[in-house]
């Protein structure tokens, strides 16, 4: 059976286009702080604000166990790209990037070739990556899952090799259970966290894979979270609308650090 890649857990809190006051972000930083230093053992967040937030939110976040992301990257370092961020200029402060979340496909028009762009990008610039896959509803209800996701993991590593796996991260995410209270059965996030990792190990060898963390992503809550995290290959989750209330984080954050804790 394939187990997890680390002991520690990853709750990666993507705050999407949330919230519009820098106070407000910092309010909601330093209140998911004491849960999210609570367990280094065994968890380990990494916060995910707006690009306008992210330099007040590093500030607070310095010399804690608690890292920092950007919700997106383009994949050219400097130049005439109006509107765009490097990974060169997220990497002084940040330690991780999110690329190819479906909401950027759906509503930005990206492909697959812009999210391997990007992914290749973000990890030569040191960066961490959270890559998003999923499929639609009426992937789901077609059976194609497996199909879907294979494509798109195949597609956004396209320019990645195995030196690559300790800095990868894959986020499994249903993009019918993303923000639609809809999370999916605990048994279809294996089977397709388990293909994802299959399609890893072909992509870049099984040694390299080994590394390589997966995530389940799409609704998850403090009274969902326990059947994700004890499902024996998932390394953590990615939690979006719950991450942007402090007191849901911090119980997801106890419920995953007592399952990883009692394994
Ligand atoms: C996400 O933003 O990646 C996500 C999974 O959102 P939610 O938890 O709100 O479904």
């Amino acid at each position: 059976m394939p187990a997890r890649v680390s002991p520690k857990a990853l709750l990666a809190a993507n705050w999407k286009m949330n919230p519009v006051n820098a106070g407000d972000a910092l309010d909601l930083v330093k209140g998911v702080m004491p849960a999210s230093i609570a367990h280094p053992d065994v968890i380990e967040v990494a916060i995910f604000p707006p690009f306008p937030w992210l330099l007040g939110i590093a500030e607070v976040l310095e010399g804690t166990t608690v890292k920092l992301g950007a919700q997106d990257c383009f994949w050219e370092i400097s130049g005439a790209y109006t509107g765009e961020v490097s990974p060169a200029m997220l990497k002084g402060w940040c330690q991780w990037v999110i690329t190819g979340h479906s909401e950027r496909r759906a509503y930005l028009g990206e492909t697959d070739d812009m999210v391997a762009r990007k992914t290749a990008a973000a990890l030569a610039n040191d960066l961490s990556v959270i890559m998003c896959v999923g499929e639609l509803d009426e992937h789901y209800e077609a059976g194609k899952t497996a199909e879907v996701v294979t494509a798109q993991v195949k597609a956004g590593l396209a320019n990645c090799s195995a030196d690559d796996s300790a800095r990868l991260v894959i986020a499994y995410e249903p993009v019918w259970a993303i923000g639609s209270g809809k999370s999916a059965e605990p048994e279809h996030a294996y089977t397709t966290m388990r293909s994802i990792r299959r399609i890893v190990g072909e992509l870049i060898g099984a040694g390299a894979a080994r590394k390589v963390r997966v995530l389940y992503g799409g609704s998850v809550n403090a009274s969902n979270v326990e059947s994700y995290v004890e499902l024996p290959l998932c390394d953590g989750c990615l939690v979006g609308g719950a991450s942007l209330n402090a007191e849901e984080f911090a119980k997801i954050v106890e419920v995953t650090a007592g399952v990883y804790r009692h394994r």
